[in-house]
C-alpha cells in the first residue's frame, strides 16, 4: 500500500452522489437505510464510469489495487462497508479500487475497528501507510509497526499471498536494475532515454516496493536497512534521482 492522492470528480458526478446520499438518509430506519444503498448501488450505472476514473487516476501502477498493488483494479470498494455505512455508500472518500481477490477473497465485510470505534484499516488515499508499515526488502514481507498496520497485514494477507511475497522480491531487483539503468542514461546525456525509465518503472505492478525503497534511504537507520546494498543506497540518496523518481509520483520522502 501507498500513499494515493484523490482524484477530483467531475461535478455533474459529485451532484449526483450528494442525491444518492440525500434519498438514503430519508429512509426511515437504519433497515431501509441499507436496502436503498443496496438498490441505489447496484443500478450505479450512471456514476460508475467517473468513478472508475477517478480511481484509476489515483491507483499505483497501471490501474493496480489500492490494496495489495499487484492485480488489475476491477472494483470500486467501499472502505468502510456500506453494510455498516450505507450513508457513506456514495461518498467518493470512501470509495478505493480493488482487484476482485482483496475485495472478495480478503476484505469482504471485514472492517475491524479500535475499542473507540475509530477504524484499524488504513485508507492510502487519507493518510501515509509507511506511518503503519514497513517492507523488509530482501524478504519481500511486511512488518506492522502499528496495530493498525498489523490489521491491513492480516486482513489483506500481505505476508500470507506466496504471489505477493515472491512478487515483491523481483519487483526489489527490477526496481534495483531500474535506478541504475537511469544512473547510466542521464550520465551518458541520456535524457529521454531516463525520463521513459522513470516512467515505466512506476507503471509496474508492485510499486510499494519502490516507494519503500525511497522511504527507508531517508530513515536514520538506512545502511542496517540496506546492509551489503550500499551501492544502492547511494543511488537513492542521489538527489538528482530520488527527485527524478518521487517528483513523477507527486512523493516527498
Ligand atoms: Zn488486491
Amino acid at each position: 500500500m501507498i500513499r494515493l492522492r484523490r482524484a477530483l470528480l467531475p461535478a455533474a458526478t459529485t451532484e449526483r452522489l450528494a442525491e444518492h446520499t440525500a434519498e438514503i438518509r430519508r429512509q426511515a430506519t437504519e433497515k431501509e437505510r441499507k436496502d436503498r444503498a443496496k438498490e441505489l448501488w447496484a443500478n450505479r450505472r450512471q456514476v460508475r464510469p467517473a468513478l472508475v476514473a477517478g480511481l484509476a487516476e489515483m491507483a499505483p501502477g497501471r490501474e493496480r489495487c489500492m490494496y495489495c498493488g499487484d492485480s488489475q483494479g476491477t472494483d470500486i470498494d467501499h472502505f468502510e462497508p456500506k453494510s455498516l455505512a450505507p450513508l457513506r455508500t456514495f461518498d467518493w472518500l470512501n470509495h478505493l479500487l480493488a482487484c476482485s481477490y482483496c475485495n472478495s477473497n480478503q476484505k469482504r465485510n471485514l472492517f475491524p475497528t479500535k475499542a473507540d470505534g475509530s477504524p484499524l484499516l488504513v485508507d492510502p488515499s487519507a493518510e501515509d501507510p509507511l506511518d503503519h508499515l514497513r517492507l523488509v526488502l530482501p524478504l519481500g514481507t511486511y512488518r506492522g509497526l502499528t496495530d493498525r498496520g498489523r490489521a491491513c497485514i492480516e486482513v489483506f494477507g500481505l505476508n500470507t499471498r506466496a504471489v505477493l511475497v515472491e512478487g515483491r522480491r523481483d519487483a526489489y531487483a527490477t526496481a534495483r536494475h531500474s535506478i541504475e539503468l537511469w544512473r547510466i542514461a542521464m550520465d551518458k546525456g541520456q535524457r529521454d532515454k531516463a525520463t521513459e525509465i522513470v516512467r515505466v518503472t512506476w507503471n509496474r505492478p508492485l510499486i510499494d516496493v519502490l516507494v519503500a525503497m525511497f522511504h527507508q534511504s531517508g530513515h536514520p537507520a538506512a545502511h542496517a536497512l540496506f546492509a551489503g546494498e550500499e551501492e544502492i543506497l547511494d543511488l537513492l540518496l542521489d538527489t538528482e534521482l530520488r527527485s527524478a523518481f518521487l517528483h513523477f509520483r507527486g512523493l516527498s520522502y
